[in-house]
C-alpha cells in the first residue's frame, strides 16, 4: 500500500481530496467480512508493535512519558481493546431477529448492524495513541472509513502514528491528517456520518455545533472534575496509595484523574499524611522524578496550573506538599492543598495536573451538595467500607462511571462502557460500546403474508370497528 504522507497542516484541498476518497470507498468498506475487518486490526497491532521503540521515543520527546507507561497505558490498552473486539465482533455484527408481536403477524423483523459510513475521530494529547487508535479499532470493526486527527501538542507521536496508518491502510479506508485548530476546523465542515471527539468540554461544544449543521451523530468523550469521597470507614492508607498513583500518573493529565477530594473531617489529617507518604514512595528521589515522573505537555499548561495554585494560595489555601512549578521545564511538583476556599478557581475548573485540593465534610449531604453544585463528573470515586453510605452516594450523585475503593483503573475494562453524562460527554467507548457508536442499527421488516393489515383498513364497516375494538382490548 502506498500513499503520500501529508505535510503538517495540510491544505483544505488535500483534506477534501482525502475525504472524497473515504466517501467513495465507504460502500465497499461496509461490505467487508468480519474476517477482513479482523485482518486489518491484526495488521494495525503488528505495526504498532513493530514501531514500539519509536512510539516510546516520540512520547518521551513530546512530554517525557516513561517508556514503561507507553507499554502499559498505550500499547497494552490497545492490545486489550483489539482482543475484546475480535472476541465479540462476529456476534455484534450479525443481524438479529426480533419478535414482531401478534399485531404484526405475517411479517418478520430483524436488526441489521451497518457501518455509519465516513467517520471523523479527533483526539487529545494526553494518551496520544490510545485515544486515537482505540476508537479507530471500533470504527474499523464496524466497517466505517475513517479520518483521523491527532493532537498537535504531541507532534512527534502524531508523526509516528501517521506512518503507522500509512503502512497499514489504504488512504481510502483510513486517512490521518496532522495539524491544529485550523485543520480541525476545516475537517468539521465536511459532511461526515459520525464525529467521535475526545477532548475538552469547550471544544466538544464546537464539534457538536458543527455536527448539528450536517447533521450527524456525535460521541463526545469530554472531561471535568471527577471527585473522590472518603468516608470515615475507609482504609486511609490503602486509599491514599491508590489515589496518589491515580493522580500522579501522567502527571494528573487524565480525563478521569481524581480532581479533588472530599474527606470526612475526622480523617483529614490522617489522609494528608498518608498521601504525602504515598506520593514520596512513588517518586522517592531526583532520579525517579527525572525518569518516571511525566512532564506537563506545554509551558502554557504548566502556567495555567501555576495560576490555579497561586489563586488558591491568595484566597487562603495551605500548600502541605509540593507547590513548585517550573513553567519552561514543564514540571509541576506533586502538590496537596488544604483549607481551599470554595470559590477558588481550582475548585471550579478541571485541574488536569498533579495538584490535589482537599475539602472536608461533616455530613454526607454536604459532600453530595458540593458535587451536585458542579457539572456532572466523568467519574465518581468512593472510598469506604460502609455499604449503605456508598449506595447513598451512588444513588444521589450522577456521573459517567463509578469506581469504589480505587480510581482511574476502571477505564481499562473492555466490558464496561466508558463515557460521560451532561457536560462530561455523550455516548460511550470500549469494547462493544465503542462498536455501537459507529454502527447504525437498521430496523428491517418484511411482509411474508397479509396478516391483520387489510382487515383494519378503510372503509370502516361495523365489523371492522368491532375488530379494532378487539385489537385494542386484547393485543
Ligand atoms: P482540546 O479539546 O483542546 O483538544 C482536543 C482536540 O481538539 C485536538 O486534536 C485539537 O487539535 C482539537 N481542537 C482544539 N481546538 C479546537 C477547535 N476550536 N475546533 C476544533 N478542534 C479543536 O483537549 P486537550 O487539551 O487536547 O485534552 C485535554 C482535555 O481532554 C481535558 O478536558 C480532558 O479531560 C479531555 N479528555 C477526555 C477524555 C475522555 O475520554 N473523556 C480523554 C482524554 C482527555
Amino acid at each position: 500500500m502506498s500513499h503520500q504522507l501529508l505535510p503538517v497542516s495540510p491544505s483544505a484541498a488535500s483534506i477534501h481530496q482525502l475525504f472524497e476518497g473515504l466517501k467513495e470507498h465507504a460502500p465497499e468498506q461496509r461490505k467487508l467480512s468480519v474476517k477482513a475487518r479482523v485482518k486489518r486490526l491484526d495488521a494495525l497491532y503488528a505495526e504498532v508493535w513493530r514501531r514500539r521503540d519509536d512510539l516510546k521515543r516520540a512520547m518521551w520527546d513530546d512530554f517525557q512519558k516513561p517508556p514503561q507507561e507507553v507499554d502499559l497505558t498505550e500499547i497494552f490498552v490497545l492490545k486489550q481493546e483489539i482482543k475484546a473486539i475480535k472476541k465479540g465482533l462476529k456476534t455484534w455484527a450479525r443481524p438479529q431477529r426480533v419478535p414482531g408481536g401478534l399485531s404484526l403477524i405475517g411479517s418478520s423483523s430483524w436488526i441489521r448492524p451497518e457501518a455509519k459510513g465516513v467517520v471523523l475521530i479527533v483526539s487529545p494529547w494526553n494518551y496520544p495513541m490510545q485515544l486515537l487508535f482505540r476508537p479507530l479499532v471500533a470504527a474499523i470493526a464496524a466497517g466505517c472509513t475513517v479520518m483521523l486527527k491527532p493532537s498537535e501538542y504531541t507532534a512527534h507521536t502524531a508523526q509516528v502514528l501517521a506512518e503507522i496508518v500509512e503502512a497499514v491502510f489504504d488512504p481510502r479506508e483510513v486517512a490521518l491528517v496532522q495539524g491544529g485548530v485550523e485543520t480541525a476546523t476545516e475537517l468539521l465542515q465536511l459532511p461526515f456520518n459520525h464525529m467521535f471527539f475526545t477532548g475538552s468540554p469547550d471544544v466538544g461544544k464546537i464539534v457538536m455545533a458543527a455536527a448539528a449543521k450536517i447533521p450527524c451523530s456525535v460521541t463526545l468523550e469530554l472531561g471535568g472534575k471527577s471527585p473522590v469521597i472518603i468516608d470515615p470507614s475507609a482504609n486511609i492508607k490503602a486509599s491514599a496509595k491508590r489515589i496518589a498513583w491515580a493522580k500522579l500518573s501522567n502527571a494528573g493529565q487524565i480525563c478521569v484523574a481524581p480532581d479533588y477530594i472530599l474527606v470526612h473531617e475526622s480523617k483529614r489529617d490522617e489522609l494528608v499524611e498518608a498521601l504525602k507518604q504515598a506520593m514520596d514512595a512513588l517518586y522517592p528521589n531526583a532520579d525517579s522524578i527525572a525518569q518516571d515522573y511525566q512532564r506537563i505537555v506545554h509551558p502554557r499548561h504548566a502556567e495555567r496550573i501555576q495560576g490555579l495554585i497561586t489563586d488558591a494560595k491568595e484566597r487562603g489555601a495551605q500548600v502541605v506538599q509540593g507547590g513548585e512549578v517550573d513553567v519552561q521545564g514543564c514540571e509541576v511538583a506533586p502538590t496537596l492543598l488544604v483549607d481551599v476556599p470554595v470559590d477558588s478557581q481550582i475548585l471550579q475548573e478541571e485541574i488536569f495536573g498533579p495538584v490535589l485540593p482537599i475539602v472536608t465534610w461533616k455530613e454526607p449531604e454536604e459532600a453530595i451538595a458540593f458535587i451536585r453544585a458542579r457539572p456532572t463528573p466523568l467519574a465518581l470515586y468512593l472510598y469506604g467500607k460502609k455499604r449503605s453510605l456508598t449506595r447513598r452516594f451512588i444513588e444521589e450523585i450522577s456521573s459517567g462511571g463509578v469506581s469504589i475503593n480505587n480510581s482511574v483503573i476502571h477505564v481499562s475494562s473492555t466490558d464496561l462502557p466508558f463515557g460521560g453524562l451532561g457536560s462530561s460527554g455523550i455516548g460511550s467507548s470500549n469494547g462493544v460500546y465503542g462498536f455501537r457508536e459507529f454502527t447504525h442499527y437498521r430496523g428491517m421488516y418484511a411482509q411474508r403474508w397479509a396478516g391483520f393489515g387489510p382487515a383494519l383498513m378503510p372503509p370502516y364497516t361495523q365489523r371492522k370497528s368491532r375488530l379494532i375494538d378487539i385489537v385494542l382490548r386484547w393485543l
